[in-house]
């Protein structure tokens, strides 16, 4: 057997494998067996054998792949068979999108509705029951805000639920209510769930046709991973992607995180984080510390603490004892703060627990995230939207504590950048990387951030060995444009699709 010679060679492009070379372009990249076999100049050719494939990429760049470290893969997909309320204008426009996708549904058949955001709402506020009643009848309707912490439930769903005037809060929820104390159908955080219990469950079919449509819009983005996050545990949804992996019809790789339901199951078992393959792992326990938008737990007060600084400990120490990540959903510098202080409490300076959104994040925290090994997994476009609306979300006084990347990554934190699809609905990351670069207060450079979408992902999901850049070994999960996105001046990053994306060598979109 002589040397190993490419499957594939890459010749002529601008590529650039973020690794020790950084920014810097090669002209040449051969693949082997999935995994790059080597990155240069002209010298590359030599790697060509009788079976090798040659493209001539005419100046075209080529970037890893994208790693979205946190979206709602399968929540999505789900979202694609419920009625589609995003950009919904006002009240009325809701309910005439909710009648319009209710003739669809078989009788006594749940409906589900989301994409809303209420300050797009003329009315600026959630509808109430009685305003969904009239769109869905008796048929009971449950609709998700966009952002995933409030969702308003009609009368019939409020009654499956046996929601009343004399039902109490939940721990770390709220039902809202009229002046006289009976259910207005809006349901915050934790209340969500008395509703979400009694709701039917999609079929694994379902799911995994989700899981399609979700793969089908990432993938496009030049999204080779994914961090699959869950509000809630089901054994349903590792199910669907080994499914899709088993009849070589997942695209992409996929991180499963499992909700904190499944942390007893998984720890029984013996799943440490990262079991599975190269396709099909799984990930980090989900907890939520605190809220979404105006409920995060700031030091300043208020809030909504979802899981306790007690409760947090406890779940952080069995983790780490199990071999187990935990990926905490903390917004607010008090969260963080706890997650810190469960983190430290339990020695799990290995474990590289994660920090999700990590939004409010003060300098004093920063050096103790570092410390304790953890990694930050933010969405960039939050930076954005958090320093214009921070006086109506965020209760802080400093804004420079937001979103503060470049204090982070000083402090030696790995940023992690993610897209918390849906929460951000296209979850193409340029606008994000875009941003983050261009951040006033606590910008970072392009080849940080381009770094935080690729082998950031890779680092917290434990995989940095294998995938993250395009340097020799590491595998050939990439994504080709047409011009070169660093190289333009007037490029519409909203707009900026890869023309081509391989998974493992192998051509998973587009075409080159
Ligand atoms: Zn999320």
């Amino acid at each position: 057997m002589g040397p190993v010679k490419a499957d594939l060679i890459l010749a002529r492009g601008r590529i650039r494998t973020l690794g020790r070379a950084g920014l810097n372009p090669h002209t040449h990249l051969a693949i082997a067996a999935g995994k790059v076999l080597a990155c240069g100049e002209r010298e590359v050719m030599n790697l060509r054998g009788p079976r090798t494939r040659v493209v001539d990429l005419g100046g075209s760049a080529v970037l890893p792949g994208f790693n979205d470290a946190h979206a709602h893969v399968v929540y999505y997909g789900l979202t694609r068979f419920a009625a589609d309320l995003s950009g919904a204008r006002g009240i009325d426009d809701v309910l005439e999108r909710l009648k319009e996708h209710g003739a669809t549904l078989k009788p006594g058949e749940w409906q589900q509705g989301m994409g809303y955001r209420t300050d797009e709402l003329t009315e600026r506020r959630q509808p109430h029951r009685t305003e969904l009643d009239r769109a869905t009848g008796d048929r009971p309707a449950f609709i998700d805000e966009r952002g995933g912490h409030a969702r308003v439930a009609n009368s019939a769903a409020l009654a499956a639920a046996g929601i009343t005037s004399d039902t109490a809060n939940p721990h770390g929820g709220r039902i809202g209510r009229d002046l006289n104390g009976s259910p207005n159908g809006l349901l915050l955080e934790a209340a969500m769930r008395m509703v979400a219990d009694v709701q039917p469950l999609p079929s694994l079919r379902r799911r995994i046709a989700g899981v399609l449509k979700a793969q089908d819009l990432l993938v496009s983005r030049g999204i080779t991973s994914v961090g699959a996050a869950v509000n809630r545990g089901f054994a349903d949804d590792l199910r669907a992607f080994e499914a899709l992996a088993r009849d070589r019809l997942l695209r992409m790789r996929v991180n499963e995180f499992l909700s904190w339901e499944l942390l007893e199951a998984a720890s029984h078992l013996g799943v440490r984080s990262g079991f599975g393959g190269d396709l099909v792992r799984a990930g980090p326990i989900k907890v939520f510390v605190d809220g979404g938008a105006e409920r995060v737990a700031t030091r300043a007060g208020g809030g909504v603490w979802r899981t306790t600084p007690a409760e947090l400990r406890e779940l952080v120490a069995r983790a780490t004892v199990a071999g187990l990540q935990v990926a905490a959903h903390a917004i607010g510098d008090a969260a963080i703060e706890a997650m810190c202080d469960a983190v430290e409490a339990a020695g799990g300076e290995l474990m590289r627990h994660r920090v999700e959104h990590c939004t409010i994040c003060p300098p004093d925290l920063q050096p103790r995230l570092g410390k304790l090994g953890m990694v930050a997994v933010m969405q960039p476009t939050a930076a954005r939207f958090g320093r214009v609306a921070s006086t109506i979300f965020f209760p802080v006084r400093d804004r420079t504590h937001l979103a503060p990347h470049r204090g982070l990554m000083r402090a030696g934190v790995p940023l992690a950048f993610s897209s918390d699809l849906p929460v951000t609905p296209d979850p193409n990351p340029w606008p994000g990387i875009r941003v983050a670069v261009d951040d006033q207060v606590n910008g970072i450079s392009m080849l940080a951030a381009l770094r935080a979408y690729t082998s950031g992902g890779a680092y917290a999901s434990f995989e940095e060995q294998w995938k993250g850049t395009l340097e020799p070994g590491m595998l050939a999960d990439m994504q080709i444009y047409k011009a070169d996105p660093l190289g333009e001046d007037n490029v519409n990053w909203e707009q900026l699709r890869p023309r081509a994306v391989l998974l493992g060598g192998v051509k998973v979109f587009g075409s080159f």
